[in-house]
């Protein structure tokens, strides 16, 4: 029998009425013939509650009491979850993270998952088709027996992971929005649902900025293949529509020629800061002696950017850090001035990466140049730029990221028509 992971967000529990509606979501796909494991979030709001919770108890707390607090948000769900299935005369019982086991890191608040034991869910599938309800963004540390919660956005990872555990068909993450947009539609409303992306295009997407799934979940997918949709559970249960699958580059080449859409999303974060360093030594070591130490602070380091000097002597070095992390890291290097030896440090937070993401990038060229270009027009300054073989980004002034999301929105042919 078909297994299938089915995932519910924080605004698709909100409440008990909520809850009883996506019931009806799993109650469908158990009708269906599908064994069905369902994992959770808290009710939304509830983490941020639990968390404020923590702070207000102690100004340092102690990250295993921090999970042991937060994690309960999910444990609530689940359990509400499990009496409405209940309620529909369907067999359903609640697993906590430790209970399935599912076991993860003591990186108390940003735990990995380490591995899935499915054996005992699979257990209750075999007996009577048993509804297993997951307590979602948790996880337990084997070797201290502690709690450890996965980071904000964790059931996502959670689903896949469980979904991979469970050799399921497919992982269904259900939320408030229908899909996979060509970008925020709140942005730009022409943005389109996009039937399908590929792995490698969704990794890209939720690292620059999309905030549809936690970036590790779709690391998940990607590693094990497994089939993930995204789809609103805001739908009819008896009627739903059918969601962004995310999937294998080759199920899709199959119906829509690659050669039709070279530009598959546009995504963008304001969540970055830039730093510059002026007339640093053109010489070796000195990129280590920067980059060394942000690594160590644990401080995730995107754009780089390097020239190569005129006179051999000094270069100037530009790069970005999430913004929570720019008072730190321009500390850091303030500190280790002496060591790098550098002219001047320059910092903005006030910038935007806008990103152009796409498989059909590997086979075509000047699809940069083309946004440059239409980017001038509109007099936009590019402060920064990098590129892979599937996505390239821009670093701009944060006061156009509108005006250049809708940009290149339309000029790669991704605007809907109405
Ligand atoms: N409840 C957790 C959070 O709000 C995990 C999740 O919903 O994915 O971050
Ligand atoms: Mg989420």
């Amino acid at each position: 029998m078909p297994r299938l992971v089915l995932k519910f967000g924080g605004t698709s529990v909100a409440n008990v009425e909520r809850i009883k509606n996506a019931a009806r979501h799993v109650k469908r796909e158990w009708d269906a013939g599908k064994n069905c494991a369902v994992v959770v979030s808290a009710m939304s709001g509830k983490t941020n509650e639990l968390i404020a919770w923590c702070k207000e108890a102690a100004g340092r707390y102690d990250a295993r009491e921090y999970d042991a607090v937060v994690a309960s948000g999910e444990q609530v769900t689940a359990g509400l979850m499990a009496m409405a299935l209940q309620d529909m005369g369907l067999p359903a019982r609640s697993w906590q993270g430790w209970q399935v086991p599912i076991y993860a890191s003591d990186a108390h608040g940003a735990a990995r998952i380490l591995d899935v034991d499915g054996r005992n869910i699979e257990a209750g599938f075999a007996a009577n088709r048993e509804i297993a309800i997951v307590t979602g963004f948790q996880g337990l540390h084997k070797e201290s027996g502690r709690i450890a919660t996965l980071g904000r956005g964790g059931s996502d990872t959670s689903a896949v992971a469980l979904a991979a555990g469970l050799d399921a068909e497919r992982c269904d993450t259900y939320t408030d929005v229908d899909g996979v947009y060509t970008t925020d539609p709140r942005v730009v409303p022409k943005a389109r649902r996009l039937e399908r992306v590929s792995f490698e295009e969704m990794l890209e997407m939720a690292s620059l900025g999309s905030k549809v799934l936690q970036v590790r979940s779709v690391e998940i997918a990607m590693v094990h293949r497994m089939p993930t949709y995204v789809r609103s559970s805001f739908d009819d249960p008896a009627n739903p529509r059918p969601g962004t699958l995310i999937c294998d580059e080759d199920e899709i080449v199959r119906d829509q020629p690659m050669e039709s859409q070279v530009i598959t999303g546009i995504a963008f974060s304001r969540d970055d800061a830039q730093i510059t360093l002026r007339q640093v030594a053109d010489k070796p070591g000195v990129a280590a002696s920067v980059f060394v130490p942000l690594a160590e602070a644990n401080i995730n380091v995107d754009m780089i950017v390097q020239n190569i000097s005129e006179d051999g002597a000094f270069t100037d070095i530009t790069f970005t850090v999430p913004s929570a992390d720019y008072e730190r890291a321009t500390a850091l290097l303030e500190r280790a001035r002496g060591e790098i030896g550098f002219r001047a440090l320059q910092g903005a937070r006030d910038v935007a990466k806008i990103s152009a993401i796409g498989v059909g990038m590997r086979s075509h060229s000047g699809v940069a140049a083309r946004a440059f270009k239409a980017l001038s027009e509109k007099g936009i300054n590019i402060l920064a730029i990098t590129t892979s073989e599937i996505k390239f980004s821009v670093l701009i002034d944060s006061a156009y990221t509108e005006l250049a999301v809708r940009t290149l929105h339309t000029l790669y042919g991704l605007d809907k028509d109405d």
